[in-house]
């Protein structure tokens, strides 16, 4: 079966094709700016010339719709028709502490999308634009909603409630959720596989380490603890989000700046991690570690902050499953950055055995083992593949329906 697997934003759409036969990739793309003037889409077949097709997209029905033209497009699509393709897989935000699965989308899943617009004011909204864009397009096609906050869905209480009163979980659902959850579940069992570890108890950390970035803490693939929390700023220094803060912060900028709480949170979520701490020079980690090795000591010290704030979750999660089998780097970071991976190993984890093999660690982007035989812990660089992830749940709900 063909899936294909939509990722919408409030204004742009992002597109794959898996042939899930082989789950190989017979094309993606983009959609930028819709409902702003300049849309654009970008359909990408692997060994083609980009085709871009700049016409109006008003809103996300007009920009589904020119996603199935260019895969159907007789001289740049991929399938002859749109029956070829069996299904659409979703990637939504939130779905609240109601929804605990992927699921085939009904009125009632779209309720449930619909009543968490506030716990995900910038994806929910669009997500389920794209569900409906579907639907309107292609009536009759089924549609999977994926949410990102699944993997949090299996964590213990006492690890998703806030120590705050039982009264808001109770009226709002204010706890943890967690983020990055498709990746985390992918990424877990993928590492399970890849190390030939128990897949019932394996206790796995992984790193998801990308301008967002989380960690999670699993055992037998099933989410037991996660860094993000209600919403993504939780946790670890990120490309431009603060991670944890004491929340006194808020109140001390608000007072002295006269600002609004929503003010400072554009600023925790928009100007913070490493641009922040920075002094400016960037939210991408490249260009930060450029600026700390032409020496600006603070591009030096968000570099090491966001190392050992990694290091110290790490530590945490090891303690929360008393003990870890591997941990495993992914996304930008995690995959391409060896030395962010060798810092936080090396200098804080030789604790618990934990040790780099410098030569396997030179390699980015692919499954490898990049600790020494003697670590007491294996240490993985498994690339993370949402849109797999996605179209593989996808494949699953369809056929056992
Ligand atoms: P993602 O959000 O997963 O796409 O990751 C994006 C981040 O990965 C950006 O901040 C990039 O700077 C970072 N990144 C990509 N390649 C490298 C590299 N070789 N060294 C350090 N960071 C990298």
């Amino acid at each position: 079966m063909k899936i294909l697997v939509l990722n919408c934003g409030s204004s742009s759409l992002k597109y794959q094709l898996i042939d899930m036969e082989n789950e190989t990739v017979l094309a993606k793309g983009l959609c930028e700016r819709i409902a702003i003037e300049g849309s654009k889409l970008t359909h990408k077949v692997p060994g083609k010339e980009d085709f871009v097709i700049e016409s109006a997209m008003p809103d996300h029905s007009v920009a589904v719709k020119l996603v199935f033209d260019a895969l159907t497009d007789a001289e740049h699509g991929v399938v002859k028709t749109v029956d070829e393709i069996g299904a659409i897989g979703h990637r939504v935000l939130h779905a609240g502490p109601n929804i605990t699965e992927s699921c085939i989308v009904d009125e009632h899943v779209k309720d449930v999308i619909r009543s968490c617009f506030d716990l995900g004011p910038l994806h929910n909204p669009a997500n389920l634009m794209g569900i409906e864009a579907c639907e309107k397009v292609v009536p009759g096609k089924p549609n999977v909603a994926v949410f990102d906050t699944t993997f949090g869905m299996t964590l213990p209480e006492k690890a998703y409630y806030y120590a705050i009163p039982t009264e808001y979980y109770e009226k709002y659902g204010i706890r943890r959720y967690g983020f990055h959850g498709t990746s985390h579940a992918f990424v877990s069992k993928e590492t399970i596989r890849f190390g030939g570890l128990d897949p019932e108890k394996a206790k796995v950390i992984v790193c998801h380490l990308g301008n967002g970035a989380s960690v999670s803490a699993s055992i037998g693939g099933k989410g037991v603890d996660t860094s993000m929390g209600l919403t993504p700023l939780e946790g670890l220094i990120m490309g431009t989000r603060s991670g944890d803060i004491d929340p006194a912060v808020v109140q001390f900028i608000c007072n002295h700046e006269n600002k609004t709480v929503d003010e400072v949170l554009n600023i925790l979520n928009k100007k913070s991690g490493v641009l922040g701490l920075s002094g400016g020079v960037s939210s991408d980690f490249r260009d930060v570690e450029n600026a700390a090795n032409a020496g600006n000591h603070m591009a030096k010290v968000a570099l090491d902050a966001f190392r050992y704030r990694v290091a110290k979750y790490i530590g945490a999660y090891a303690a929360a499953m008393n003990g870890v089998d591997a941990i495993a780097f992914t996304a930008g970071v995690g995959e391409n950055d060896k030395l962010s991976r060798q810092i936080i190993i090396d200098e804080y984890l030789s604790f618990i055995g934990a040790k780099i093999d410098p030569e396997r660690n030179n390699v980015r982007g692919k499954e490898a083992l990049i600790s020494a035989d003697d670590s007491k812990v294996k240490v993985f660089l498994i690339p993370t593949n949402e849109e797999l992830a996605i179209a593989r749940d996808t494949l699953r709900l369809v056929e056992a329906q």
